[in-house]
């Protein structure tokens, strides 16, 4: 998938010391073709990588990232504006706002309607109203009460009456006179773009003037999506794309195109079938979902902002004097805990979220290195090479842990102090810089 593909090429990277044109453009290739086969436009994908490399190259951010790191930063960030930058909101304004929903059939309209429904009337204190324009299918209003009942809003529908555009008047009518303020209207769907279900969606709209237009699309339909999408838009002129199916493995590829080729904000994402599978679209975190990186940069970014500096510049020094002993790790460990916990932080690395899916991380995941080091005596920790088998077991009995819990402890410790050596070295200053230093 996508994400193994820009796992492959940002590998490239891996062991440059710098950002060159050359291991940038080869990066980038792969970048490029990863975008591609996740069905993203030709065009699109091209302008992508070449703004990409203009930022890179000549980039004095060296020293505070990893060249992968920029780079990945570089690709999210020209992927979030891609996707539109900000959050778009919904236009709540009208009494009552009329909001129609448009779309092929199957791609999730009256899903999403009573998500909408239900979104509105629990977070946004609204009134909301459901319509039943879908005439053709008896099912697909039974289908509408099914929604309305499980959320607890009315639905309005006309069984008898074949005409959508007196059918939307009418409900809207009925919501003034009941005062509900938000109208929510489900409109049919054919398979594919045909000319009659244009021109019904075009005579609803006109008729009904609505606040919000939303165009739903199946994030699974790849490059089709974008076809339709601009086949609606051609017509519509809609607000807004709502982006549904979007759980699962779906990596949202659709999400980039529509959002190049029709230029209309996505708004929501649909994540499952259920009625609170509804989340307000955020373009940096489609981002990272295309990328299938988690939330690598900010975990660096909140690194930088949680290490205290005077700490850091404190144990530098204390390296350098090879004096880095228990009660800077200790710290060291307190500080991580202020970036917060550990169950998020862990969420934040690529791969580990799910490898770690299955394993239950307690909040408080150095309770017993605390109270290993706090069992020690102060000599101890500043100097851990007196520690010998015997005060191993005096520590362990006294921090209610077993030898083997010290022992791993002093393993760490020693790994630790190893590379905060290395990182006195040469090209060890962008790590430190990386912590705070
Ligand atoms: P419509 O023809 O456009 O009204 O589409 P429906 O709302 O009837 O949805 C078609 C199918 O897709 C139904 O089986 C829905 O349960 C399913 N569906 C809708 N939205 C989502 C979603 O976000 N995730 C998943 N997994 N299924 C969805
Ligand atoms: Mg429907």
């Amino acid at each position: 998938n996508l994400s193994d593909k820009l796992d492959k090429a940002f590998h490239i990277l891996k062991g440059h010391g710098k950002i060159t044109e050359v291991n940038v453009a080869e990066t980038l290739k792969e970048v490029r073709r990863a975008l591609l086969d996740a069905d993203v436009n030709f065009k699109i994908a091209k302008d992508f990588t070449t703004k990409v490399k203009e930022k890179a190259i000549g980039q004095d951010v060296l020293t505070t990232l990893q060249p992968g790191q920029l780079l990945v930063k570089l690709v999210k960030d020209e992927l979030t504006e891609l996707m539109g930058g900000d959050v778009a909101g919904i236009n709540l304004s009208g009494n009552p706002t009329v909001i129609l929903m448009s779309g092929l059939q199957g791609s999730g309209k009256t899903t999403f309607s009573g998500k909408l429904a239900n979104y509105l009337l629990t977070k946004k204190n609204k009134k909301p109203l459901l319509v039943a324009c879908d005439i053709y299918r008896p099912a697909a209003i039974q289908q509408l009460y099914v929604v309305g009942d499980s959320i607890g809003v009315e639905v309005y529908s006309e069984p008898e009456n074949k005409n959508p555009v007196e059918i939307a008047q009418n409900a809207i009518k009925h919501a003034k006179a009941n005062g509900f303020n938000v109208v929510i209207v489900d409109t049919a769907g054919r398979l594919a773009v045909d000319e009659q279900m244009m021109k019904e969606i075009a005579e609803v709209h006109k008729a009904i003037q609505p606040q919000e237009t939303l165009f739903v699309v199946d994030a699974m339909t790849g490059q089709d999506a974008v076809n339709t999408a601009k086949a609606f838009n051609d017509i519509l002129n809609f607000d807004g794309v709502i982006l549904t199916k979007l759980d699962g493995d779906t990596r949202g590829g659709a999400a980039i195109s529509i959002k190049s080729v029709v230029n209309k904000p996505i708004k929501f994402v649909g994540t499952g079938e259920k009625m609170d599978a509804i989340d307000v679209f955020y373009p940096v975190r489609m981002a990272e979902r295309i990328l299938g990186m988690g939330d690598v940069v900010s975990l660096v970014e909140r690194a930088q902002e949680q290490f205290d500096e005077e700490e850091a510049r404190k144990i530098q020094k204390k390296i350098a004097k090879n004096e880095f002993g228990f009660d800077d790790f200790l710290s060291q460990i307190q500080q991580v805990k202020k970036m917060g916990n550990m169950k998020d932080l862990v969420g934040m690395i690529p791969g580990a979220s799910k490898a770690m899916k299955d394993v239950e991380i307690e909040d408080d995941a150095f309770k017993h290195i605390e109270a290993i080091i706090h069992s020690m005596t102060p000599k101890e920790r500043s100097k851990p090479v007196i520690i010998d088998v015997k005060r191993k077991a005096r520590i362990a009995k006294g921090s209610g842990t077993k030898i083997e819990q010290v022992n791993q402890l002093m393993k760490q410790f020693e790994q630790m102090s190893k590379m905060m050596k290395m990182m006195q070295g040469p090209g060890g200053k962008n790590l430190m810089k990386m912590m705070g230093g």
